[in-house]
């Protein structure tokens, strides 16, 4: 039936690592690969030439719902680590999948094929089920320096929050498509990668300061003919977020609030992980959901009934590996 409840194991976050394969710059300067995954859940740090005061000052071993070696295929990734709690959004539960990394570790990589994966997926399930009726809805929006800009307009003045009393937390003014079929689907991903590159050169900036999220809307009711009284209209959205450079969260706090967009994306960052580590610890007492623009967007997928993954990117260089730990350490705080 289409009883949604969730129970045990279901509340929690699920953490997973991706470890990427040294890239041509890595490679040309001759760093190390110093990472590995020696099993499903356990990522090392085995560099050799760590002095003995060194290996006891951190540790080399991290374990996670899941870890992804260098060979694992994106498939691979959202088969293990996204599909099931992306998917949940066909039964009415919202979900919220993040990529967290620092620049260049692979988050724009993995999310842009975990988004397709799972709608590929949602539309294999509406073929499957056709005594039920589906209406998607895709919109898309982008958080730069606590501002919000739709990533299916041209306009970019910047979108205000509401608080509606029943829908939550609203984008005002937010473009949001019905979407016809897969084809328009891979039209409005590119209108949004467009959109992107638009704005990161009007600012002569990079994506790495702001957060990306795509949001695909799910609304389904029993067809008439086999309508009973009981059968509910299902309404559901599922998230995917490619966030900004986590390297900016603590560059700008070792740095004081020097800048305003580490300001600001420190916020937004920050404020995430905090929600985040209390949802791990279980959903009492007061979360910071109102804090920043993403956490407010978020709320309704991140709380309550929600599904969450996480998938931390990161790079096997010897030279990153400060970064990597805080990568590490993040993961660690979510699960
Ligand atoms: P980020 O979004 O975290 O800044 P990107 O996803 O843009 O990083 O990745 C940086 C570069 O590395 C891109 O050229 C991308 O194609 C490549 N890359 C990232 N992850 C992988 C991977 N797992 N396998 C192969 N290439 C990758
Ligand atoms: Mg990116």
């Amino acid at each position: 039936g289409e009883e949604v409840r969730l129970g045990g194991n279901e509340e929690r976050i699920f953490v997973s690592v991706r470890l990427r394969p040294l890239n041509e710059k890595e490679i040309a300067r001759n760093d190390a690969s110093d990472w590995e995954c020696i099993n499903d859940s356990t990522i090392i740090y085995k560099n050799a030439n760590l002095s003995a005061p060194e290996r006891s000052m951190f540790p080399t071993a991290y374990a996670f719902d899941r870890v992804f070696r260098k060979s694992c295929s994106t498939r691979q990734v959202y088969e293990e680590g996204a599909k099931e709690v992306a998917l949940s959004v066909v039964r009415g539960i919202n979900s919220s999948v993040f990529a967290y990394g620092q620049t260049s570790s692979g988050k724009t990589y993995t999310m842009t094929g975990i988004t397709e994966y799972t709608i590929a997926d949602i539309y294999d399930y509406i073929h499957k089920h056709p005594e039920r009726e589906f209406l998607l809805k895709f919109s898309a929006m982008e958080i730069y320096n606590e501002s919000v800009r739709d990533l299916l307009s041209a306009d970019s003045t910047p979108l205000r929050l509401l608080d509606d009393p029943e829908r939550g937390t609203v984008v005002e003014k937010l473009t949001e498509e019905i979407v016809r079929d897969w084809n328009h689907v891979l039209d409005l991903l590119s209108v949004c990668e467009a959109q992107r590159q638009i704005g990161e050169t009007s600012l002569n900036e990079t994506s790495s300061r702001s957060h990306q999220i795509i949001r695909l809307t799910i609304e389904s009711s029993a067809r008439e003919f086999v309508r009973r009284d009981n059968s509910r209209a299902l309404v559901a959205a599922v998230n995917f977020v490619d966030l900004a450079g986590s390297e900016r969260a603590s560059q700008s706090l070792a740095a004081g609030t020097r800048l305003k967009e580490g300001c600001h994306i420190n916020r937004s960052l920050l404020t995430l992980g905090t929600v985040i580590r209390k949802l791990s610890k279980g959903r009492n007492g007061h979360i910071p959901f109102r804090d920043s623009k993403l956490t407010r967007i978020l709320q309704s997928s991140l709380g309550g009934n929600a599904r969450t993954a996480i998938i931390c990117t990161m790079s096997p260089a010897r030279s990153l590996v400060e970064q990597s730990r805080n990568t590490l350490l993040f993961a660690s705080c979510a699960k």
